[in-house]
């Protein structure tokens, strides 16, 4: 009985779950905690720009909710998440004058990031007035380790977005929240842009919260940033896209050097710690992938269903076999790594390597000569700029984050939900993780371009078991 939910569908539904209210995810706003009297009302210099341009609907408002599921099952009444619109407010919180916004990047390089910080500098300037916009350098330690904070404006950001990295550096690790507090206080910062995956969100999270606490008049907003597209609730995050587009490369190199030798095998090594979205998505673009291993898979190397086994018999029929594994795949196989980062990640070890050992080992049993080539292109997956299609989301991103600051939203996040972009409170996504349903549609489409068993395991009962 699932159906999809149309605006007239809707209407027409009296769902009382989803006119009560109860499914929706409020975001706490400074009006909230502080008195009247620091807040001024101020009209909303973004939406006069553009009404003078002739268009009038550009004001969103404040009632507009995003519904995380459109296809809904009424007898499943659990689904009615909804989320604020993103967009300007008629009204905003802060005199443009007395803006001090800073822009933050941490954590791993994803394809998109100066685009982002580009179109903040480039939106607080044109749309909202402001003048004073800083970046910090090198992460988290660049509020309080004495780095001069770089002075941000349309000329320092010119053309950024075409280079790939983040201007403003990046670190893992050196999260202080007394130390940034001051870092704040003293700077008199009221505004913070913090661009970031999981670990930097929940430091976003963190402070916002401190703030809010300390009746700080400050407004929080993190823009989602994994290339491996592991954040919850938003349909993917920026520059995953691009890291599938770029893993094309990777891939196709692979299968020209399989398919030129006597029984070829192609492995690539992709991002994915947690998730396997690139792997999955890589895979499903390229359409030539015999097999596509993500974290999310248990599989077995040996036995008659195990993955060996499963590239003799493709090679026996094809001549060569390309092989594409996300980097947290397998990892229950190989001896656990102790390593942590700065950050406090486990490492990981290199599953591609292990599995090119292993079945060197095997077809070397097996006397059957093969030609076997390993590609990792993780760095230049991560480094290159974005590509047209991100370009345009990372705007809007860093679009929907100003408008949420200036009109006094703190402690959320931003990204499309089914395609409309809202804001979303951190803790909604703090500390969760998205992983690929590899009970789902999408994965079921995907072992049918590849052709590869539903499992590896020699006794598959146990897998569902597992990943139930
Ligand atoms: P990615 O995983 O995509 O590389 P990330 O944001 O998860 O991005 P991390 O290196 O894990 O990258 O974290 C980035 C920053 O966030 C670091 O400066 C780290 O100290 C800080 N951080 C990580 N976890 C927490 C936490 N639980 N509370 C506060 N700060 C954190
Ligand atoms: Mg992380």
């Amino acid at each position: 009985a699932d159906f999809i939910l149309s605006p007239e569908i809707y209407q027409s539904l009296s769902i009382s779950d989803i006119d009560s209210g109860r499914y929706l995810k409020s975001i706490p706003r400074l009006q909230d905690f502080l008195p009247a009297s620091q807040i001024p009302r101020v009209c909303n210099p973004a939406t006069s720009k553009v009404s003078f341009r002739g268009l009038d609907n550009y004001d969103t408002s404040p009632n507009d909710v995003v519904l995380k599921q459109t296809v809904i099952n009424p007898d499943k009444r659990r689904n009615f998440a909804r989320y604020l619109r993103a967009g300007p407010r008629s009204w905003i919180a802060f005199r443009p004058e007395e803006v001090r916004a800073a822009i933050v990047t941490c954590g791993g390089l994803c394809p998109g990031i100066n685009t982002v910080i580009r179109e903040l500098t480039d939106g607080l300037w044109h749309l909202y007035d402001v003048r004073s916009i800083v970046g910090i350098r090198g992460g988290y330690r660049g509020f309080y380790n004495g780095t001069p904070y770089l002075e941000l404006s349309p000329r320092t950001v010119d053309g950024i977005h075409r280079l790939g990295g983040t201007i403003l550096g990046s670190s893992r690790g050196g999260f202080d929240l007394e130390q940034i507090l001051g870092a704040i206080r003293r700077h008199g910062l009221n505004q913070l842009y913090i661009i970031g995956g999981d670990g930097t969100i929940r430091g976003a999270a963190a402070i916002a919260e401190a703030c809010m606490r300390e009746r700080l008049r400050v407004s929080v907003a993190s823009i989602p940033k994994t290339i491996d597209n592991d954040i919850p609730v938003i349909d993917h995050s920026f520059g995953f896209m691009t890291a599938v587009e770029e893993a094309q490369r990777a891939l196709n190199a692979a299968h020209v050097e399989a398919t030129c030798f006597p029984n070829g095998i192609g492995i690539v090594r992709l991002m994915g710690r947690n998730s396997g979205f690139i792997a999955m998505y890589a895979s499903l673009a390229n359409r030539d992938v015999d097999c596509c291993l993500i974290p999310e898979l248990p599989f077995e190397i040996e036995g008659p269903n195990g993955l060996a086994a499963f590239v003799e018999k493709r090679l026996q029929e094809n001549g060569h076999f390309l092989l594409v594994v996300a980097e947290g795949a397998g990892q229950d196989l190989l001896a656990a790594s102790t390593e942590i980062d700065a950050s406090g990640n486990r490492k990981f070890n290199d599953i591609g390597l292990y599995l090119k050992e292993r079945l060197q080992a095997y077809f070397n049993r097996e006397n059957i000569e093969v030609s076997m080539k390993y590609i990792d292109p993780t760095y230049m997956v991560r480094a290159v700029p974005a590509t047209a299609s991100d370009q345009m989301y990372c705007a809007v991103l860093a679009h929907s984050a100003i408008h949420g600051a200036m009109a006094g939203f703190t402690s959320f996040t931003v990204g499309p939900v089914n395609g409309r972009h809202a804001m979303i409170p951190l803790q909604d996504v703090a500390g969760q993780q998205q992983r690929v349903d590899i009970r789902d549609r999408t994965w079921s489409r995907l072992l049918s371009s590849t052709g590869q068993p539903s499992s590896f395991l020699n006794q598959p009962a146990a897998a569902l078991h597992q990943t139930a």
